[in-house]
């Protein structure tokens, strides 16, 4: 037979995960702070603990997915004698430092600790697009693989605990600065009355023709040297300085835009003009 699992936290995700346990035959107790929301979990076959104790002794694995990182403190250290010697899987999305926070946390009570992230919406759970995150301590993760393999694609990030949630914040800044694109985009078009899904279908267009262009600023990263003759910052101060004008000549903010430049200029007034312009990546580490 296959273990016993806990799931707290039973909002549009942690159901998700619930129901995809209990369908991959895991026996499971569920809590929720509104009770009712575990109905449809009992009717499936799961226990429903009335309180987070019970829950947390009932499961060898113990996973969390509740709102933030403080609702997830408020509950779990009262019960940390309960959790001693099991696996918390906590799939609350937390910022790096408050991950490993939990994981010293959980250290020091003797619990074997894994951080998650979670790449997918509630109803890809459980299929290959789920993909699922996860760093701290290797060996709860070898423990309770078979069971994260039911969510979805699982992926050790690292020792570190704060990993995967970092990895989890870049590539959410990478969607959100790609996503202003688009808005950027639609907000200039529609000065000349272009509908915003017919811009939105041009940049999905123009966006997916330059993606491989990450991979070659990856590698002038990588390289170091910033001299591979490629785009240079002047060479993007100059279009960056036409983007801001076309913006503002159509009554269009640039301050998205604007960011950009501010970049540009500090690496020029370093001496970095001629520099191929990722070396932008510079500008963003803060002097500790
Ligand atoms: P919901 O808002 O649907 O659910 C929130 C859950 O947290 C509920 O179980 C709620 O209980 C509980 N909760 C909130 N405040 C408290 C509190 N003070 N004490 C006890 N329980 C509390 O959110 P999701 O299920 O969507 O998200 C859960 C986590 O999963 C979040 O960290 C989210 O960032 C993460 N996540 C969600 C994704 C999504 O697409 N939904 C994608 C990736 C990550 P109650 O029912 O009683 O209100």
């Amino acid at each position: 037979p296959k273990g016993s699992l806990t799931v707290l936290g039973l909002g549009a995700m942690g159901s998700a995960i619930a129901h995809r346990l209990r369908g991959a035959g895991y026996a499971l107790t569920v809590w929720n702070r509104t009770a009712a929301k575990a109905e449809p979990h009992t009717a499936a076959g799961a226990q429903a603990a009335p309180t987070v104790a019970a829950a947390a002794a009932a499961g060898d694995v113990v996973f969390v997915v509740l709102l933030d990182h403080a609702t997830v403190r408020e509950h779990l250290e009262p019960v940390a004698a309960e959790l001693k010697g099991k696996v918390v899987v906590n799939l609350t999305t937390t910022t790096p430092n408050q991950s490993r926070a939990t994981a010293a946390w959980a250290a020091e009570y003797g619990i074997a600790y894994l951080d998650g992230a979670i790449m997918a919406v509630p109803d890809m759970i459980g299929t290959p697009d789920a993909r699922l995150l996860y760093a701290g301590d290797e060996s709860a993760y070898a423990i309770a693989r078979p069971a994260l393999e039911a969510l979805g694609a699982a992926e050790f990030a690292g020792a570190d605990p704060g990993v995967a949630s970092l990895k989890d914040m870049a590539l959410l800044s990478a969607m959100d600065l790609m996503l202003l694109g688009y808005v950027q985009a639609i907000a200039m078009m529609r000065t000349v009355g272009t509908t915003a899904a017919d811009t939105a279908g041009e940049v999905e267009m123009w966006l997916a023709a330059m993606l491989p262009y990450g991979r070659e600023i990856a590698a002038i990263v990588d390289g170091g040297t910033y001299d591979t003759g490629g785009q240079s910052v002047d060479f993007d101060r100059a279009g960056i300085a036409s983007l801001i004008t076309a913006s503002r000549e159509q009554g269009v903010s640039a301050r998205f835009l604007e960011a950009h430049r501010v970049l540009l200029d500090e690496l020029a007034a370093s001496g970095h003009g001629a520099s191929d312009w990722p070396r932008i990546i510079d500008r963003l580490t803060i002097p500790s």
